[in-house]
């Protein structure tokens, strides 16, 4: 079983820099699971510390069943593929590829030869094996790379950004790959990168880290949906969440946020955000998709003001400011990341719309536009701690797999 757990992971560095907090994760074998956070975050920290290239300073790491704290890299049944491909200059394709095999086991050279050429095959390289790699393109050196891991049939792959030093289009190309290759191969695999359109598209789960602390994991439909905080809700997606500020009124027929945006929700809905916060005002997550643009009022509008369209084929992306003064009063959420840049200036709203639904008359920015927010689509924040207030949060009808769970729980 190559299944990997995290429990209670911690790693500081020298000065006492903490890089890991308290870590829980069970990986199951045969899993594609990334871990994605901005740059400083501890991915790479982590994934090193599987392999064995960085101390672990607290909990335990293990690997099927054994505990791997204290074994040297070789013997983890691991193969890392680098963002900088790692390869020797001096040796050929062939040679760079059978290099692992011939030092870590006894192996006979025949075996070696046909393990290097069936791995050359499945990563479209065969034809490359007798080129030193400064005659490879990055992309013919990345498969190189990814093809050497291959070529050990460890129990676990670790990528390491293995695909950003490529153009979009190659990291397009070359996330299929792996994908595909996963499937034939199901080795359980530690994919890190700071991209989330990559872990969005790869993985069989994710796990989203901040500041050396995991902030959530589950599927890639589950961090869009139902994400645990504001973090997580504006750093998967793009272009980010929306977020603004709202009070619950509950004075009228029935309970409305209302400030920044205008937006009815159920009693039951309600009561469950007042039970699990005593917030004056919330901030109210809301995706690009979920906003309709509307050329009059409607008793659930609000004006807003068009700043620049979009064209980007299949639909517009419209960005708008609010009215000057509408709830925007930041002071609310000052412990909370909410995209505002550090001058505190306001943050880009932003709505896809139908190309061309908006005339282009509007494009001036002084004629308003009137938008209404999909409720089932409203995502409910406590600004102090950022944490997801909302029970009654739609999304997907999709129960969280007990292998979403962190290792502790
Ligand atoms: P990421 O991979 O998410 O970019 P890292 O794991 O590289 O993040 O780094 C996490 C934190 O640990 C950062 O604050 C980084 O500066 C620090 N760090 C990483 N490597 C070392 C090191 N060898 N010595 C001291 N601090 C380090």
């Amino acid at each position: 079983m190559s299944r990997i757990l995290f429990d209670s992971v911690t790693k500081v560095y020298d000065e006492n820099i903490l890089a890991v907090e308290e870590f829980d994760l069970r990986i199951d074998d045969g899993e594609f699971l990334t871990l994605v956070g901005p740059s400083g975050s501890g991915k790479s920290t982590l994934l090193r510390m599987v392999a064995g290239l960085e101390e672990i300073t607290g909990g335990e790491i293990r690997i099927g069943d054994t505990t791997v704290n204290r074994l040297p890299p070789r013997n983890r049944d691991i193969a890392m593929v680098f963002q900088n491909y790692a390869l020797y200059p001096h040796l050929t394709v062939r040679e760079n590829m059978a290099f692992g095999l011939k030092r870590s086991t006894e192996l006979p050279p025949g075996e070696i030869d046909e393990r290097v050429e069936e791995a050359a095959e499945l990563m479209g390289i065969g034809n490359l094996l007798d080129q030193k790699p400064k005659h490879l393109s990055g992309g013919q050196r990345q498969r190189v790379a990814t093809g050497r891991a291959i070529v050990r049939d460890p129990a676990v792959f670790l990528f390491d950004e293995p695909l950003s030093n490529l153009d979009a289009k190659l990291r397009k190309h070359m996330r299929t790959q792996l994908q595909r290759l996963h499937q034939t191969l199901e080795t359980t695999t530690i994919y890190v990168t700071h991209d989330q359109e990559e872990a969005m598209t790869m993985s069989d789960r994710i796990a989203i880290l901040n500041e050396g602390m995991l902030q959530q994991v589950g599927t890639p439909r589950q961090v869009y949906n139902q994400p645990e905080n504001t973090f997580v809700a504006q750093f998967i997606g793009s272009p980010s969440m929306n977020m603004f500020v709202a009070e619950l009124d509950r004075t009228g027929d029935r309970p409305r946020f209302t400030g920044d945006v205008e937006v009815d929700v159920s009693e039951q809905r309600a009561e469950s955000i007042d039970n699990r916060s005593d917030a004056d005002r919330f901030l109210l997550g809301i995706r690009p998709e979920h906003i309709a643009v509307h050329e009059s009022p409607t008793p659930e509008s609000v004006p807003a003001y068009v700043d620049i369209i979009e064209p980007l084929g299949s639909n517009d992306l419209l960005y708008f400011e609010l009215e000057d003064g509408v709830g925007v009063d930041r002071v609310v959420a000052e412990d909370v990341d909410i995209g505002a840049d550090e001058e505190g200036d306001e943050e880009e709203y932003k709505a896809f719309i139908e190309p061309e639904s908006i005339p282009n008359r509007y494009e001036s920015g002084d004629t308003p536009v009137h938008l209404t927010f999909d409720t089932n689509h409203v995502h409910v924040f406590d600004p102090r701690t950022g944490e997801n207030l909302d029970d009654g949060r739609p999304a997907t009808t999709e129960s969280r797999p007990e292998s979403a769970r962190g290792a502790g729980d």
